[in-house]
Order: structure tokens, then sequence, then C-alpha cells
């Protein structure tokens, strides 16, 4: 069978083709030139699966789609007490070459360019010079896409004729102590970060691994840790988009990242990376064909991340007592919402029997807050003098330790329950 994703894909593609509404950005006289026809989407599925349609396989440059990962190697190499001291996390409401700092004297957030200015100078240990540090933005992005990234040198030196606005604010930065070195040294790394060439599959896979809380999806490489991913996500997603953040929140509610060159990252937490790639922007710099790509995909595959799977009510499979036993058989997967239906059952009618079992055999997730709620009423059911046990045969209870004077037996089936 031919898999239908490429053929909605391809026909979504369509259907925004003919809207040739927008312009190319021209502050940057080399991206003037890009072919303003250009449309492509690449999905990439947290198993590394790739589903691209178009011209998912021509280079482009990465401009401030880059902001996001360098933001993240920052906060890694300084912590995230050190970045936060110089870069806010507020969204501005601004266009995102606005020349502004916040009353606290620091640029309100790392997507627009005073936060994203200062971000890559965040890059690397305390001291490096601007070489080394380029080599870790070009390593650690590189890492994000799986495959070594390289710079365009044409669209850098373009850049740079015209960077006008961009050395006012690193002077600005500078002034105010938010910079520490060479202002114009920081642009030339920052610029040269922004003129890194990546394909819509690259994104697709950069997007994926922040939705794959910060394992690349085909190399399994751990880029960055998940409180990192945490923080990039909620960023991109009250920011990411500039003063359209509102909009967009509220029409597609995927975190994302659009660039000038006209590529548009979406990463959806637990589920995919998707990129698209159309080089005319709306007045805001975002691509036109690719907020009306995200908008359909948004609609079509339910991935507005506010629309969420409704917390199962079925929780408790079985409640029955035998033979001296009360057995509880758990289903599904279990988060806050799922775990206080199985403490409030519990404490409502607490079990007469002595033997006491929970059946985890059907239960096929657990986080961390359910797994230490059920810890606590097994705790509290062995301190009233319970035997407690847990039917647990793929182990989706790690190190099942009560403490404090609880105790439960772990069994691998009913049967084994003495
Ligand atoms: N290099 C571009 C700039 O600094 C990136 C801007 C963008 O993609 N929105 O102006």
């Amino acid at each position: 069978m031919r898999s239908p994703i490429p053929d909605y894909l391809a026909e979504v593609l369509r259907a925004v083709e003919s809207d040739d509404s927008g312009a190319t950005a021209d502050y940057i006289p080399e991206l003037a030139a890009a072919d303003p026809d250009r449309l492509a989407v690449a999905i990439a599925t947290l198993d590394g699966e790739v589903y691209a349609v178009g011209d998912a396989s021509v280079e482009f440059t990465i401009q401030s789609i880059s902001k996001p990962f360098a933001y993240a190697l920052a906060l890694t190499d300084r912590g995230f007490d050190g970045v936060l001291d110089k870069v806010g996390v507020e969204p501005s409401g601004d266009p995102f070459n606005e020349v502004s700092l916040d009353d606290t004297g620091r640029p309100f957030n790392p997507m627009i360019n005073a936060g994203a200015i200062t971000a890559h100078s965040l890059v690397g240990a305390p001291g490096v010079g601007p070489d080394l540090r380029f080599e870790r933005v070009v390593a650690g992005l590189s890492a994000f896409a799986g495959r070594p990234l390289s710079v365009d040198e044409a669209v850098f030196a373009s850049e740079m004729t015209t960077a006008h606005r961009n050395l006012s604010i690193a002077h600005m930065l500078r002034a105010y102590g938010v910079l520490t070195e060479d202002p114009v040294a920081v642009v030339e790394g920052y610029t040269r970060q922004c003129s890194l060439l990546v394909t819509a599959t690259d994104l697709a896979l950069m997007a994926a691994t922040l939705a794959n809380h910060g394992v690349h999806p085909r190399t399994g490489a751990r880029v960055v840790s998940e409180a990192v991913v945490r923080q990039v996500l909620s960023v991109m997603t009250t920011c990411g988009m500039y003063d359209a953040a509102g909009d967009w929140v509220t029409q597609v509610g995927i975190p994302a990242k659009s660039g000038v060159a006209g590529g548009l990252i979406g990463a959806l937490p637990g589920q995919v990376g998707i990129a698209t790639f159309s080089p005319r922007l709306d007045k805001h710099g975002n691509s036109v064909r690719g907020v009306r790509l995200f908008e359909r995909f948004s609609d079509d595959m339910g991935m507005h991340m506010m629309e969420v799977p409704a917390a199962s009510r079925t929780v408790l499979r079985k409640n029955r007592g035998i033979a001296g036993l009360r057995l509880y058989a758990l289903q599904g997967g279990l988060r806050f919402a799922e775990a206080e239906q199985v403490v409030r059952e519990v404490s409502d009618h607490p079990p007469t029997e002595h033997r006491v079992g929970f059946n985890l055999s059907h239960v096929h997730a657990m986080d961390g807050v359910a797994r230490r709620m059920l810890l606590e009423v097994i705790r509290r059911l062995s301190l009233d003098g319970h035997d407690v046990y847990l039917i647990d045969p793929d182990r989706v209870i790690k190190a099942p330790d009560p403490g404090d004077g609880g105790r439960v037996t772990v069994v691998a089936d009913i049967d084994d329950i003495a």
C-alpha cells in the first residue's frame, strides 16, 4: 500500500501554491535574489521517519530559526541563571529587529534580534573567542540537524554590508553592559550563525529533536537536556513568531520559529517536528505560505497543543475482592489526573481485605507524579497493616520503593500472590 501521508502533504502544498502575496526579504540583498516560488514541507517523526514533499532538499539560510537552537546552546554552556541574567523571556510585541531593552536593561527575549545577538555571545565557555564560539555554534546546530552544516558565505557577506540595525543593537547592548566584548565581532558571529545552510528536511529533524526531549530521532544523540528543551519550547511559544505570536498561538498552537529566508519550523512536544519553506514574507517577516500551511496542518491533524487527549475516565479497569484479596486493575497512561482517580477510590473506600494488589499489566506509561502518588498510596496502605502487591510484569514502576515504613512485593502475575 502507498502511504497516504505524502499524498496529503502534496495536496496541501497544491492548495497554497498559487498564493504569491508577500515579498522576499530585501534588506539582505542576496536573499532578495532567491527564487520566491520555492515551496516545501517536511515532517519528521520521533522515530526518525521523514515525509518530505516539494523542494525539501533545496538549501537556504536558516536565519532566525537558528535563534532557539543557539539559545539552547547558551543555556547548556552558561546555565539558566547565567543566561536569564542577560536575556528575558517576555514577549515584546515588537518587530524582530526592534532596538529595545526591557526596564531591567535586558533584551526582552532571545527570539528578537537583541536577545539573539546576546544569546549568541553566551555560547561556549566564558572568555572563549569568536572563532571557537562559532565552532561550538556550528557543531551544536549540526548535532540538532544530524549532519554537518556549513555557512553560505555570500549571504553572510551580503547581510554584513547592510547590518546597520544589528550593529546599532549590539552597540546599545555593549553600552548597557549586556555585551562585554567587541560588538562588531558578536554581530559577525550572529550573522554567520544566521547564514548556515539547511533544507526543509534538516529543519524538520531539528524541530523533531526538540519535540523528542532533546534526543535526535535518527542519530540518537542527546543534544541538550530536557530542562533546556522545555525552556526553549516555552519561549518559542510566546515569542517565536514575534508580533504575530498571539495570532499564531490561537490559530496554530504549535511552538514555532520563522526565518527571513522563508523557513518556518514547528515542534509539537512528544509528536513531530515540521518545517516549511516558502520565501515570500508577510509584514511580520514570517513566510506567507508557511503560515497557511501550518494553519492547515494544525486543523487537519489536530495539532493544536491545547487539544490534548482527555484524561482516561476508566483508569480503574477492575476493582474486586476475592478470597481476602482486594485487586485494583489499572489501565492506560497515568498522569496526575488518572492517579488521582486511584487515590480517591482507595481513600474513599478503604479495602477491608488484608491483602491488596495493584495490577499494572495494562498500564503502558506512568509519569513521575503518578508514580509518586501510587507509591504513597501503597505506603499508607502498608502502614495501615495491609500486605501490598504490585503486579508489574513490564516494570512500568522502576525501583518501586514506597519509603518511610512502606512495603510492597512485586510479582509478575496474580497467581504469584501468596
Ligand atoms: N539575520 C537576520 C537578521 O538579523 C535574521 C532575521 C530573521 O530571520 N527574522 O535580521
